[in-house]
């Protein structure tokens, strides 16, 4: 049975069919309900209750598996979707419209997605805020929910709302960079900052341990403004003095010339090495 290595208890339920599909997604669901990963299993072994998923996790952060995923569970209400999904049971702390969910249970997620998403080769978790994109799996969308086949709140507005930012975390730890990782105030910054380059440019920030994110944070907190260079092709210092109409507008004011160059200087073919 393939089971994730992150699940530590295994409650497996009478309640699937055989998987026809190759796995390509996976449905976030709320158990509407602060239950334990054993309690859900237990529910799950009733051949009654017609209904399963691969896998469940507690408000403290436990996963459990009681579907393997060679199986499809019973759980999104769509046959057709369940066919081809991972599916993820989780408890809430709070209740109804929001159905909130622990840090910790939110954490377990991340984490249990990430390693669905490896070992079934899913380059990257796409969402999108339309049913029309989510249902048609249009521009890649391959995170589904309940509520899109049948009149349900589930996942809950709060694991709903946090879908973005839950693509966006799992896509980091995928490695994906075309996620907008390193935007600040709605600026992409990633033409002017390359995490591994501003290591090795900048020798005092090896306290940051290389970690992309942390290293991004002193950027845009001091490095712009103490005219750091943070990639191959951007040295703000050139900018400065290649460009009279920049260095009029702006003066000393640095972090502009960097904030410059991503929304304008680039595409205008503006040269800063
Ligand atoms: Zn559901």
């Amino acid at each position: 049975m393939v089971i994730s290595p992150l699940a530590t208890q295994t409650i497996i339920s009478p309640n699937k069919s055989l998987r026809t599909a190759i796995i390509d997604g996976v449905a976030v669901h709320c158990m509407a309900a602060n239950a334990t990963v054993r309690a859900v299993g237990n529910r799950f072994l009733l051949p009654s209750t017609q209904a399963s998923s691969n896998y469940g996790i507690g408000s403290s952060g436990e996963i459990g598996c009681y579907v393997g995923e060679e199986y499809r569970s019973w759980c999104t209400s769509s046959r057709a979707e369940d066919n081809h999904i991972i599916t993820v049971e989780v408890a809430n702390d709070g209740g109804a419209p929001q159905w909130h969910v622990s840090d910790m249970a939110m954490r377990s997620l991340i984490r249990l997605l990430v390693d669905v998403c490896r070992r079934n080769k899913i380059k990257k978790l796409v969402w999108s805020s339309k049913k029309s994109d989510r249902v048609n799996h249009r521009n890649g969308c391959n995170m589904f929910v309940h509520r899109d086949y049948a009149n349900k709140a589930c996942p809950g507005d709060y694991l709903y709302s946090l879908h973005p930012y839950i693509a966006q975390e799992v896509n980091k730890m995928l490695g994906v960079t075309d996620v907008g990782r390193f935007v600040y105030k709605g600026t992409d910054f990633s033409p002017v900052f390359d995490p591994a380059f501003y290591a090795a440019r900048n020798p005092d920030l090896s306290v940051f341990g290389g970690d992309a994110d942390l290293l991004f944070t002193h950027f845009w907190q001091y490095g712009m403004n103490e005219r750091r260079q943070a990639k191959e092709n951007f040295n703000v210092i050139i900018y400065r003095m290649n460009y009279t109409d920049l260095n009029t507008a702006f003066g000393d004011n640095w972090f502009s010339y960097y904030w410059h160059y991503c929304v304008c200087g680039k595409n205008e073919n503006r040269i800063a090495a």
